[in-house]
């Protein structure tokens, strides 16, 4: 459902990611680790089309990002264009950045009754199921401050999932939260991946999670994939010496 070929990302002079070729199945659970500066939020902030990659393709669901196909010819993507594929792909961040001014089922109609243009009862149903879902169906009317950070963010996955996205992405999602909030976080996570059929690509620090809920652990390294395969061989039989002084780091 994702696909990256020969995708090279510079700013500047500074070569980013090179020569990324990655697909993602749907369904599938991918994880990125790798050292701080290797690349991995940009792999995920190209495909929000927050960046925009210096050479190469990638395509969402059989949709390029930057280009569309007129009669045969590839030409530049209009802003129409991008806002249907961005539609089609939810992210989470370290920062869950809630309107707070808005009841916590306010934050989760917002964009889908605005955005989307769904039915305002049919969102905040979905909304309900969603926060039910994250463990937090009794908070709808409560404000973003009444509420711990775990749970803040348990509003942003939630809030995410209403959009019904083909991918989710989040990107070090606990890495703010106080250490005894951030089990709550990815146990929410683990349920979701699952369920089995959102597409997801985590970018995370916890090494115990990645290897419980992922199909696919990429290594970044230096702008490239230096090893990728299943949690047990990645995680736990580290080929390269990179990898293998990255992980010792977490035990
Ligand atoms: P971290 O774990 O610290 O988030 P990361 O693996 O996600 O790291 P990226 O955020 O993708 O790494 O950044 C990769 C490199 O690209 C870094 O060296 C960063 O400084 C550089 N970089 C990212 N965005 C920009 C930008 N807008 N302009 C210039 N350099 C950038």
């Amino acid at each position: 459902i994702v696909s990256y070929k020969n995708v090279k990302k510079a700013f500047g002079d500074t070569v980013v990611l090179n020569d990324l070729n990655l697909n993602v199945n749907q369904g599938e659970k991918v994880a990125l680790i790798g050292p701080s500066g290797s690349g991995k939020t940009t792999i995920i902030r190209m495909l929000m089309t927050l960046e925009q990659p210096t050479e190469g393709t990638i395509e969402v669901d059989g949709e390029m990002l930057w280009h569309k196909e007129v009669k045969g010819e590839f030409v530049p993507a209009d802003e129409k264009h991008l806002r249907k594929v961005r539609g089609s792909i939810g992210m989470v961040f370290q920062q869950y950045n809630l309107f707070p001014h808005m009841t916590i089922m306010r934050n989760c109609t917002e964009a889908p009754v605005h955005v989307l243009g769904v039915d305002k009862n049919e969102a905040k149903a979905r909304a309900q199921e969603m926060l039910d879902k994250v463990g937090l169906g009794d908070k709808v009317d409560q404000y973003p401050a009444q509420l711990s950070g775990g749970q803040q963010q348990r509003v942003a996955i939630a809030r995410s999932l209403v959009m019904q996205p083909k991918v989710m992405l989040f990107d070090e999602v606990t890495a703010a939260l106080d250490p005894e909030l951030v089990g709550e976080v990815l146990e929410v996570l683990k349920d979701i991946a699952s369920e089995g059929d959102t597409t997801m690509m985590i970018i995370t620090h916890e090494m115990e999670f990645a290897r419980d809920v992922a199909d696919h652990v990429l290594f970044l390294d230096n702008g490239k994939i230096a090893e990728q395969g299943h949690p047990r061989n990645v995680l736990e039989n580290p080929q390269s010496e990179r990898l293998q002084s990255f992980l010792g780091r977490f035990i």
